[in-house]
């Protein structure tokens, strides 16, 4: 049996006004052929999963192309172009082939096409045959379109969020290909919800929305399903084909993914972080006599979520309304590290601080800043999540000005560990005020230190009160927009549609 695996992961922001280039894929990791297989074997990632499930049914697996980038704007067309070059010539190469392996992210936009999962994978299946199994891993982000649905047979999304479970889902969505390579027919259906929620405002750590993906578990364990996937598409992504979805393979598929998707649209209002101003969290601080630091959290720029992690906005309001209160702050800066450095240690300044990259006045500052120490950005994370895993910031620099140190970086990487500040010198737990741009990464090492966590009610690409931004693509009737009403219309809107690998129809009911 000849499987051919590849991959193709971003996570596109469609508010970030930088597009995602060459360079931020390379910076990730580029591996082609053999080299793939050297570079990702034995890591805890979705191809990793693959080989070993290919390897595990004594099968081989032919590795093509590998290209990775972090959570950012809208990719440049050429990236995708050049994937889909060297992936069908790959492919070309092996044809027949039995089945084609994909991980994929599932929320990636370009700037050619609004659902690039789903172009990749039509394109890969014109290549290889009707007959062959494609088999995909997405992220819990994942938006599966109706392309992504059409020309995968199998679909499995990580069931963790914060994300921990990359090997194992390129590994249920492999053994999975190989039992439908094998001759199993794998009933799959789906259920999409127009619905796009912040993503702060659920975990599976915790909470209704754990409790939702332990049932989907448990359907697998009681032998319902063979998998199942519980997709809340990523809310930084404006496209007209944009859905959450619910996903079952397996006998039972469309009763239990019919049971998923009633809970999860039931649990929608649930999906709420509470918010406050940027004031509100400056006078907890002031007032906070514990002696444990108060966090504040910009997940507007965080750019785990696709930001562009240059924002001031924050940074403005503490040194005009709060400059007495001991802050901590970062940001992206390559202009201002470059000026820091040209500066020397010791050296004050009147700066630019934030809205290099984003090109956004709205959010920087002009103030005076002493140049206090200059670091190469390269540390070790300290965790838990990636703990001991390097990290690469850039050229950095640490500015004071009045009472707040910032850390100005080059591009930042794990926004949510406490490294960003302690390798550079800044102990959280000796400020007052301690700012983090990251959605939920954070919540493991702070939690252990802080007096108290609160979610600002900021700007940003990855703006946490999605009513902040100004969605132009997205259908209309969707929740949850303050200016929907959509409850009251919502039975009617909540469509099911169901198919099967097997049959391939499709037909739509209504689910009130
Ligand atoms: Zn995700």
């Amino acid at each position: 049996m000849k499987i051919v695996v590849c991959e193709f992961r971003q996570e596109s922001n469609s508010f970030n006004p930088v597009n995602a280039k060459w360079k931020d894929f390379q910076r990730c990791g580029i591996y082609e052929n053999e080299e793939m297989r050297r570079a990702l074997e034995g890591k805890p990632c979705a191809v990793n999963g693959m080989f070993c499930a290919i390897q595990a049914a004594g099968e081989n697996c032919i590795p093509t192309i590998s290209m990775n980038g972090n959570s950012g704007g809208i990719v440049d067309q050429s990236v995708v172009d050049y994937f889909l070059e060297k992936a069908v010539s790959a492919l070309r190469k092996e044809l027949p082939v039995d089945g084609v392996f994909v991980s994929l992210h599932g929320a990636t936009q370009s700037t050619k096409w609004e659902d690039v999962c789903g172009e990749i994978l039509s394109v890969l299946r014109q290549t290889v045959g009707s007959s062959a199994v494609i088999a995909i891993s997405c992220d819990l982000h994942a938006n599966v379109t109706e392309k992504m649905w059409e020309m995968a047979d199998i679909i499995c999304g990580y069931h963790t969020y914060p994300h921990v479970d990359f090997f194992e889902t390129g590994y249920r969505a492999a053994e999975l290909g190989i039992r439908a390579l094998r001759g199993e027919k794998l009933q799959k259906s789906r259920v999409e919800l127009p619905m796009i929620v912040t993503a702060s405002s659920y975990t599976t750590l915790r909470g209704e929305f754990s409790k939702l993906m332990e049932e989907g578990k448990q359907m697998v364990e009681n032998d319902e399903i063979q998998d199942f996937s519980i997709f809340q598409m990523q809310p930084w992504l404006d496209v007209s084909c944009g859905r959450s979805t619910v996903v079952a393979i397996g006998h039972k598929a469309q009763e239990c993914a019919n049971y998923l998707a009633e809970r999860l649209w039931t649990l929608r209002h649930t999906f709420h972080a509470p918010l406050y101003t940027v004031s509100q969290i400056c006078r907890i601080a002031k007032e906070n006599t514990t002696g444990r630091p108060i966090i504040l959290v910009d997940a507007s720029d965080s750019t785990n979520a696709g930001a562009c992690g240059d924002s001031a906005f924050v940074l403005k309001e503490i040194l005009t309304k709060y400059p007495t209160l001991k802050s901590a702050f970062y940001l992206n800066d390559p202009r201002l590290v470059e000026e820091a450095f040209a500066a020397g240690v010791g050296a004050k300044r009147q700066l630019v601080i934030g809205g290099s990259i984003s090109g956004s006045e709205n959010v920087s500052v002009i103030s005076t800043a002493v140049v206090r120490s200059l670091h190469d950005g390269k540390y070790i994370l300290e965790g838990p999540a990636s703990r001991g895993m390097p990290c690469n910031i850039g050229k950095t620099a640490v500015l004071t000005v009045k009472n707040t140190d910032i850390v100005v970086c080059q591009a930042i990487s794990a926004p949510g560990d406490p490294q960003i500040y302690r390798y550079n010198g800044i102990e959280p737990e000796n400020y007052q005020l301690v700012v983090v741009k990251a959605c939920t990464s954070y919540r493991a090492a702070y939690e252990k230190i802080a007096a108290g966590i609160y979610e600002a009610d900021t700007i940003g690409a990855a703006a946490v009160n999605l009513d902040r931004l100004t969605f132009t693509h997205i259908p209309t009737a969707f929740f949850h927009f303050a200016n929907h009403s959509l409850d009251a219309e919502a039975p009617q809107l909540l469509a099911v549609k169901q198919s099967s690998a097997a049959e391939g129809n499709a037909e739509w009911n209504s689910m009130s």
